[in-house]
């Protein structure tokens, strides 16, 4: 059975003092909406837009853009770093191949993607990393809370979260609605991409 995220990141901010610094992975301006202003009330935010899942180019950058305007919505203090865009990064999905979304593929890359902003917030003396990939319900939270608690070996610790409980998900998704959002139609990478163009043709 998998533990209760919620429940354990609701515990964690009744131990916080002051507002610690949070490194936080977004993947996308839709799934950071609620999440972003929900940890803003007790954390000091650095955003870390770490996607080199997304095929193309031109899609990672077009997400990015959303992002920026949602932060320029927000009119915050929160500022967003954005590591460079590794052409490789397909190349390590490919040993995976075509598969059903939330499978084998999935936890390679958000591990991989966790780790690396890990990485970043360690070495840049972070209290705390999350990622906002628990708001969606294609994601898996079970995989994605296990994979920040393996992560987190050093003084950064890992904040477990569900953001899609408590009606996370609702307010997320009624916030988009307004904010009128560009809303992308596959996960990220190519085998997501291949699925969603087929679908377009049938
Ligand atoms: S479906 Fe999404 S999470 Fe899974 S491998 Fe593709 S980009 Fe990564």
């Amino acid at each position: 059975m998998s533990e209760n995220y919620n429940r354990l990141f609701k515990r964690e901010l009744e131990k916080i003092k002051g507002r610690p610094t949070l490194l936080l992975h977004v993947c996308c301006a839709p799934c950071s909406v609620y999440p972003l202003v929900l940890l803003n009330k007790y954390f000091k935010i650095v955003i870390y837009y770490e996607n080199p899942n997304i095929y193309s180019y031109d899609e990672y950058a077009k997400r990015l853009g959303e992002l920026e305007r949602y932060l320029d919505h927000l009119n915050t203090d929160m500022k967003l770093v954005i590591p460079p865009y590794d052409d490789d990064y397909q190349e390590g999905l490919k040993k995976y191949g075509p598969m059903k979304e939330g499978g084998k593929r999935c936890v390679y890359c958000y591990g991989k993607r966790m780790k690396r902003s890990y990485d970043y917030a360690a070495k840049n003396g972070f209290d705390y990393f999350t990622t906002v990939m628990s708001i969606s319900n294609h994601k898996n939270a079970d995989y994605i809370n296990r994979l920040g608690k393996m992560i987190a070996k050093g003084k950064t610790k890992y904040l477990f979260a569900d953001f899609k409980k408590d009606r996370g998900i609702d307010i997320n998704n009624k916030m988009n609605r307004e904010l009128d959002l560009y809303h992308q139609d596959y996960c990220g990478c190519i085998y997501t991409y291949k699925v969603s163009q087929s679908k377009k043709k049938t």
